[in-house]
């Protein structure tokens, strides 16, 4: 069973130099008959499916579909499935591809939220990142978006670029809380193997940021931004009261979603769970839909222990953290038996907190996490 829906648009105008998503630049017809391979793979689980409370279009870029397309998949969707009246509609946009009128279309096709790729609000940065867009553009995308109707925008930030000191990045946040976005996503820059940035930026470069300059930005942008109003809700996200991402929350709290699209990941509720992906290529993808027979790359059928273990490494993401009552509901087991004294030492460690019977990860916890989820691998 699922609830969400998560609809994966491979495209993107020009590829970034960071970038290892799974992105092309469209040929010939590509965009214009992607969204009905899209429907048409709904078709094959249409029986799957709860009310849906989300819908997530991501990419790759999305935006670079028009909005009568997006329209259109919608209102199919909402024709084969039933939908909850206020679920959560996102759409992740580059700021280089939108304006005021198609912003406008976008929230009239039914999209409520919107998360735009701004990453930098410095020209330099943006040029470094290869982002195709410009800060004056993403400045006037925010200002559209608003115009638009849309009263839940999310912004996107990258720290940790090379040769970015804390003081830009404090610049950066400045900036970023004087659009007064609903929701800001910080990610720190990674080098992903076989990227434009891993052959200029080898591990050694003395440009990128070490480990230390890496941790004081993330605890001033916790300070800074919890400062200013926003809820450190997850590690990498934030947001005013009331506006967490519905979506992304379903991930951390293990709610079954549905992935459509090139490369999109599903995640089924049926007995401890089954996770799969898409194909990653199109053609195969596009064979896979329109015979019939999509192959499912990477199934696995989660065990109780893999359950447990995800239980642990996703829910702990959030600051709200875990509920040992829950973990016993869930497992039949109790959480006691289960891990014995891992807790508590990690208590001792300071990396996490407990609260009556939740367990959550400090702030320090949270720059050493994967330090923590491996104790309860
Ligand atoms: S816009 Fe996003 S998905 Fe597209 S190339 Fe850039 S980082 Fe990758």
């Amino acid at each position: 069973m699922f609830n969400r829906l998560y609809i994966h648009v491979p495209f993107c105008r020009e590829k970034c130099h960071y970038c290892a998503f799974v992105s092309t630049t469209p040929k010939h017809n590509e965009l214009v008959e992607y969204p009905a391979l899209l429907n048409r793979e709904l078709q094959f689980h249409t029986n799957e499916a709860g009310p849906l409370e989300s819908i997530y279009f991501g990419g790759g870029t999305p935006s670079l579909l028009k909005p009568e397309q997006v329209a259109r998949l919608l209102t199919e969707i909402t024709d084969q499935i039933p939908i909850r009246k206020d679920a959560e509609i996102t759409l992740e946009a580059n700021p280089g591809t939108v304006d005021l009128i198609s912003l406008k279309a976008f929230h009239d096709a039914g999209c409520n939220r919107i998360s735009l790729g701004v990453q930098s609000f410095d020209d330099r940065f943006l040029k470094c990142l290869g982002r195709i867009h410009t800060t004056e553009e993403s400045f006037q995308a925010f200002h559209a978006a608003r115009q638009a109707g849309f009263d839940n925008i999310s912004i996107d930030l990258i720290h940790s670029l090379p040769g970015q000191s804390l003081d830009q990045w404090r610049t950066e946040l400045q900036q970023a809380v004087k659009l007064s976005p609903e929701h800001i996503s910080i990610y720190g820059l990674t080098v992903e193997a076989e990227t434009p940035f891993a052959r200029k930026y080898p591990a050694d470069s003395p440009e990128l940021a070490d480990e230390d300059l890496s941790a004081d930005m993330f605890e001033f942008t916790n300070e800074f931004l919890t400062g200013s109003g926003f809820d450190h809700y997850e590690i990498a996200n934030y947001a005013r009261p009331g506006y967490r991402s519905r979506h992304n929350s379903g991930y951390w709290q293990r709610d079954g979603y549905l992935g459509l699209g090139v490369a999109a990941h599903s995640f089924l509720r049926d007995g401890y769970g089954v996770r799969f992906s898409n194909p990653d290529n199109l053609e195969e993808y596009r064979r896979g839909v329109l015979s019939g027979l999509l192959t499912r790359v990477e199934e696995q059928k989660l065990t109780q222990s893999d359950a447990m273990a995800e239980f642990m490494f996703l829910g702990l993401r959030l600051a709200d953290g875990v509920s040992q009552h829950n973990f016993d509901q869930e497992f039949g087991l109790s959480f006691e038996d289960a891990y014995g004294s891992v807790p508590a030492d990690l208590v001792r460690l300071g990396l996490l907190d407990q609260t009556g019977e939740r367990l959550a990860l400090t702030q320090r916890g949270m720059l050493l996490s994967n330090q923590v989820f491996n104790r309860f691998l």
